[in-house]
């Protein structure tokens, strides 16, 4: 399969060859024939997909055949494209303008935390694309600075992460906006009964694509946790990034303040990191990820919903600092390694406490996870709290070795029955402490 037989006009040929592509990907070998003959469209794709190109190279295309409508002399805008961060929303635009860049087609993202007069502006000057985050979208249509009347193609992107976010309410006054008669592309890395629900109302006849099974983690990934306690993972985290040499890592924690922390302490070991999440500034997060993706940056900490739909190509390391509580965002965090075929590390640090969630995890991705003990770092046999004080106080490599003799097996300790369960665990039925070992080792 190549671009060729998409039968893209040049300018797009011209965009595809200058970013380096040569074949298509899953998505776009399927999605990229349904768009251009005007079809709906439910993909199930995660971003790393190459999903973005799939639905904004035949986009494109078909604005480029078409008069711009216009209203009182100024550009409406054709296609909308909704995203659930402000981090999505700026990446597809920018996608969006360099798969565009030989076309005089016009694209802006529209998202909240930046001051407004640039969006203002840029309506006014006429644009054909516009890509934005529910909430600032509603901004913009209360001050009427925005005319969704004209669009023919609505897509939605990240949709199941869009429903996550509590977003439902402020989609559906948007959709109430759009013109009955249009064209709607649903891209989502899962499928609940909400996403159903959803589609059913919003999808015409839809075409199905599903490039990966259903929730899983590209194959050309391994998955590797280590069991260590809570009070160890950051000596071990540095350990890692030291011992395995790694020059850059996505670090996930599971909330803003742990993510802080833990900048703090890699800085403080000299490891040049900086954290993402919801209450940065625009500003900052922004240049944190654009220093991350030079290489000045080794570390990037972020939590779930910052990180949702970040671009970093070729990223060898994903880290769970802390393991997600909704195992869907395993493979969300996963999707940032090994992407479009490279091959990918995602290692989590796992203390008694979130064994159910890595239980949870396995049995979502369908498979196991190996467990790597490294000496110095290992899961005390008796609950931490209780470990005697001396130990504990000198937590030194090798001084919680007097426990090991617990440790029969790594898939056994995976399934330790006296692991304690996690506080906030979702309801699961009783399993009698020994559920799951079978699986324990990949
Ligand atoms: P996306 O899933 O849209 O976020 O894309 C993931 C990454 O794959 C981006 O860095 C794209 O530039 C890259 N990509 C998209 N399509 C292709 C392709 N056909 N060949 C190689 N890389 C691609």
């Amino acid at each position: 399969m190549t671009f060729e037989q998409f039968g893209l006009t040049e300018a797009l040929a011209r965009a595809v060859r200058e970013s380096g592509y040569t074949v298509p990907t899953p998505i776009q070998a399927q999605a990229i024939p349904v768009v251009l003959a005007g079809g709906d469209l439910l993909a199930a794709a995660q971003t790393g997909t190459g999903k973005t190109a799939a639905f904004t190279l035949p986009i494109l295309q078909r604005l480029q055949g078409t008069e711009a409508p216009r209203r009182n002399g100024r550009v409406l805008p054709r296609v909308l494209v909704l995203a659930p961060t402000r981090e999505l929303a700026a990446q597809v635009a920018d996608s969006v303008r360099r798969y565009g860049t030989h076309t005089a087609v016009r694209a802006m993202a529209m998202f909240g935390g930046v001051g407004m007069q640039p969006q203002l502006d840029a309506l006014a000057r006429g644009v054909d694309i516009v890509v934005a985050t529910p909430g600032r979208l509603l901004d913009h249509l209360a001050r009427r600075s925005l005319d969704l009347s004209a669009i023919e193609i609505l897509v939605l992107d990240e949709a199941d992460r869009m429903l996550d976010m509590g977003f439902i309410n402020d989609m559906k006054k948007i959709f109430a906006l759009l013109p009955k008669a249009r064209q709607t592309l649903l891209f989502s890395a899962t499928f609940s009964d909400a996403i159903r629900a959803l589609t059913e109302k919003l999808l015409k006849n839809p075409q199905r694509i599903d490039v990966a099974p259903r929730n899983a983690t590209a194959a050309t990934v391994s998955h590797t946790m280590h069991p260590v306690p809570q009070s160890r993972k950051r000596d071990l985290l540095v350990h890692l990034i030291d011992d395995q040499r790694w020059t850059q890592a996505l670090v996930f924690t599971r909330t803003k303040h742990g993510a802080n922390r833990l900048v703090t302490q890699l800085d403080a070991a000299g490891i040049q990191t900086l954290a993402i999440h919801g209450n940065k500034s625009q500003n900052a997060r922004t240049k944190a990820l654009a220093d991350f993706k030079s290489g000045k940056l080794q570390v990037l900490v972020a939590t779930d919903i910052a990180a949702r739909g970040i671009d970093i190509s070729e990223l060898p390391v994903v880290v769970n600092y802390e393991l997600p509580n909704v195992p869907e965002d395993y493979v969300h965090r996963i999707g940032r390694t090994g992407r479009a075929g490279l091959s990918g590390r995602a290692v989590s640090l796992v203390c008694s406490e979130e064994n159910a969630y890595l239980r949870d995890i396995e049995r979502l991705i369908g498979r196991g996870i190996e467990r790597v003990l490294i000496p110095g770092f290992e899961t005390p046999a008796r609950a931490e709290p209780v470990a005697p004080a001396p130990a504990r106080r000198h937590a030194k490599p090798g001084h919680a070795r007097g426990n090991q003799a617990h440790h029969a097996s790594p898939g056994k300790q995976a399934a330790h029955p006296a692991a304690p369960a996690a506080p906030h665990r979702r309801k699961r039925g009783g399993r009698g402490g020994g559920g799951g070992s079978g699986r324990a080792v990949r």
